[in-house]
């Protein structure tokens, strides 16, 4: 039989050289075989660990995504009704800026005169609880003082008389499909139009914002 070359041991911590005996010998002794056995069981095992810890990140991940979706589509209703709201709000303060109070006629001045009462309130006509449907009905809000809107109601008798004087007496009485003798019913609210305001919402903005 040839004499195999002589070689180092496989074996980390041995590399001592060796004559093997058969092909594909290795490791000098017994021992360093069963070492590197041991090691290489060891490498396994901890590649399987890091594969299952990767598992485990990755379920927790795919799961934490699941339930911010959830919760997204969970407020949509009321967050996207906010949304649409300031945007509609904004529009209003934006469109009746430099106009006095739509009810009692005092000027507006900005948020920072709150003390004063002149504040100001997008007040609506017909009121969010009795014709939610006109919520978002640019002829039904006007700009108004925080007095009026909030201590008086609306201030209504004042209100009518300076909502005829802006968008004219046709709209607030006497035709037949007036918007403001319309129902619930017949006019449902719109989805349609409360996206519409939601998806404006970044794009409303004062001259001096753009
Ligand atoms: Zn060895
Ligand atoms: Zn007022």
């Amino acid at each position: 039989m040839v004499k195999l070359p002589r070689r180092k041991c496989a074996h980390k911590a041995c590399r001592q050289w060796f004559h093997p005996v058969r092909d594909g010998q290795v490791v000098c002794s017994f021992e360093c075989a069963s070492a590197i056995g041991k090691e290489q069981t060891a490498k396994a095992r901890e590649a399987a660990k890091q594969k299952e810890a990767k598992r485990q990140r990755t379920e927790e991940k795919e799961a934490r995504q699941r339930r911010k979706a959830k919760g997204e589509s969970f407020k949509s209703k009321t967050q996207w009704d906010k949304e649409a709201q300031s945007a509609f709000n904004r529009y209003i303060r934006i469109r009746d800026g430099g106009k006095p109070c739509v009810s009692c006629g005092s000027p507006l001045i900005g948020k920072s005169n709150y003390l004063t009462g002149s504040a100001i309130d997008a007040s609506h006509y017909r009121s969010r609880g009795a014709a939610s449907h006109l919520k978002f009905n640019v002829f039904n809000v006007h700009s108004a003082c925080t007095r009026c809107n909030r201590q008086l109601s609306g201030n209504a008798v004042e209100y009518r008389i300076h909502l005829i004087e802006r968008i004219g007496l046709d709209r607030v009485t006497s035709r037949a499909d007036s918007i403001f003798h319309t129902c619930r019913e017949s006019n449902p609210y719109s989805p349609a139009e409360h996206a519409r305001w939601r998806s404006a919402g970044p794009a409303i903005r004062r001259p001096h914002e753009l």
